[in-house]
């Protein structure tokens, strides 16, 4: 029997406005090559300077993660040849990373947990992009010298399920604090995952090999399955030696297989050296106080709703999935309305009519609007059928609750006065329904309930009605 040993490198791209060692801005969406100069492109003479916002980014990651921040950390240089480098070298970090030693706590179903630990975060670099059209390769150099942190885990995942609850946990730290995108198809979020296999109990490490490309949780489950398959089948059949060598592989998601790329690099072959362009980097206490604030996390958040509002644990884990779901679940809270109810509306009657590009981000009907509607079945104003359909006025135009509530004439009857008036008719325009009623016939108490809420063409309260004619009849 065989376990399954994973590790993995996680390049998340950094949101800062400028690149990491030039002024250039960080956006993607300018015409190819607008956003470079003498630095970026490696011109002759050009220095670089380092961009003080990676640092405090990289700052606030560590105490995400509970890692040691080194206050001295070094560049180093990384040679390599590829088009989409200039300089023919990334600057990274190799001897010392500015985040050492940090954990990530990832949760399963049961209730338990694991804890899977980093190794490193380190400050590096990112290429160009070459763009293959036909027989013509080009090459745009907007995205060279971006930022990005790599986040390096010790082999400490078994599985593919573990691997994508580490990812989830991670892009979620990342995006509640806001420093970065980590959108995984546009590439700001790129996972290598190291994966070899051992004799179940052997603590040695044997072979691993890395998987690129992989730009989907569900790919990378999959990269997993078919790459432990290939060395589980090797090593049945003897030929393990032969064919597991260190090596990157690459996923093809149409094949449905994994394949050589190149053979893994030895670090010499990179002829690491420390940057010579670049002094030390230095963290002051000042800036490590400052940076070391930060927002709340996920985890805490979710013990904080369920202690604060009376969650359950999975209502609470669904809202704090993302930080857009639990700003807009707080922001409905405002309204003082119940968190069951915000949760339905938010995750039921409001998701379900966000189609095609719409999400809670650019969604028609902002939380704040959405709280105020639940406000309204809450105080008694509307029934909560009615509050549908003027959700669905409300996700095709901008208009006030309250308003629609008018226009559509929703509003509950709740004065007690005027209900009254019309189960009194009612009453006395069926007698003999209600000596029957009185002569045991339970079941004419919903005829009752009927009539009275057609006269009142549905807005009566029901509750009120019930209470009424429940006196009334006896
Ligand atoms: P490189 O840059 O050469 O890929 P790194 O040290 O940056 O090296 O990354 C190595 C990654 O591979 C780490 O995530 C580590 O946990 C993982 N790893 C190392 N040895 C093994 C192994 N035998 N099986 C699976 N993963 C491994
Ligand atoms: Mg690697
Ligand atoms: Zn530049």
């Amino acid at each position: 029997m065989f376990e399954v040993v994973i590790g993995l490198e996680v390049h998340t791209q950094l949101n800062t406005n400028t690149k990491l060692f030039c002024s250039c801005p960080t956006s993607f969406n300018h015409k190819q090559n607008t956003n470079t100069c003498p630095t970026c492109l490696a011109l002759p003479g050009a220095l670089p300077v380092l961009n003080k916002e990676v640092l405090h980014k990289s700052i606030m990651l560590g105490t995400a993660i509970d890692a040691t921040i080194n206050q001295t950390s070094y560049f180093d240089r990384k040679s390599y040849f590829y088009p989409d480098s200039p300089t023919a070298y990334q600057i990274t970090q190799l001897y010392t990373p500015v985040v050492e030693h940090g954990t990530l706590k990832i949760d399963f179903e049961d209730a338990t947990h694991k804890i899977i630990r980093i190794n490193r975060a380190h400050i590096e670099s990112d290429a160009g992009k070459n763009i293959h059209d036909g027989d013509i390769s080009k090459v745009d150099l907007n995205r060279a010298g971006t930022p990005l942190l790599e986040i390096v885990s010790e082999p400490d995942l078994s599985n593919g399920e573990e691997v994508v609850l580490y990812l989830k946990k991670l892009h979620s730290i990342i995006r509640y604090l806001d420093i970065g995108d980590a959108n995984m198809q546009e590439g700001s979020f790129r996972v290598d995952v190291n994966v070899s296999i051992r004799p179940k109990g052997d603590k040695k490490l044997y072979t691993r090999v890395e998987i690129k490309n992989i730009n989907s949780f569900k790919f990378i489950q999959k990269a997993i399955e078919l790459e432990v398959a290939r060395q589980t089948e090797a090593w049945e059949d003897g030929t393990y030696e032969k064919e597991i060598c260190q090596e990157t592989r690459l996923f093809d998601q149409v094949k449905q297989e994994t394949r050589s790329m190149r053979g893994k690099e030895e670090a010499a072959d990179y002829r690491y050296f420390p940057e010579p362009d670049l002094l030390k980097v230095s963290i002051t206490d000042a800036m490590l106080e400052k940076y070391s604030k930060i927002p709340e996390l996920p985890d805490e958040k979710m013990a904080r709703f369920v202690k604060d509002y009376g969650m359950n644990d999975y209502s609470a884990s669904v809202v704090t999935s993302s930080v857009e779901m639990a700003h807009f679940f707080e922001t409905m809270m405002q309204a003082g309305i119940t968190a069951k109810n915000a949760l339905t509306w938010l995750t039921t009657e409001l998701q379900g009519r966000l189609k095609g590009e719409m999400n809670i981000t650019n969604s028609p009907v902002d939380a704040k609007k959405l709280g105020n509607l639940v406000k309204r079945i809450e105080d008694g104003t509307i029934s909560g059928k009615a509050a549908k359909e003027v959700l669905d006025k409300l996700m095709e135009e901008n208009l006030d609750v309250d308003a629609v509530i008018d226009s559509l004439g929703l509003k509950q009857m709740s004065d007690t006065g005027a209900i009254e008036d019309i189960c009194n008719a009612v009453i006395s325009a069926n007698p003999e329904k209600v000596e029957q009623y009185q002569s045991g016939k339970d079941k004419l108490f919903g005829f009752f309930v009927g009539q009275v809420m057609k006269e009142s063409k549905g807005s009566a309260n029901p509750q009120t009605v019930n209470e009424l004619l429940k006196s009334k009849l006896g």
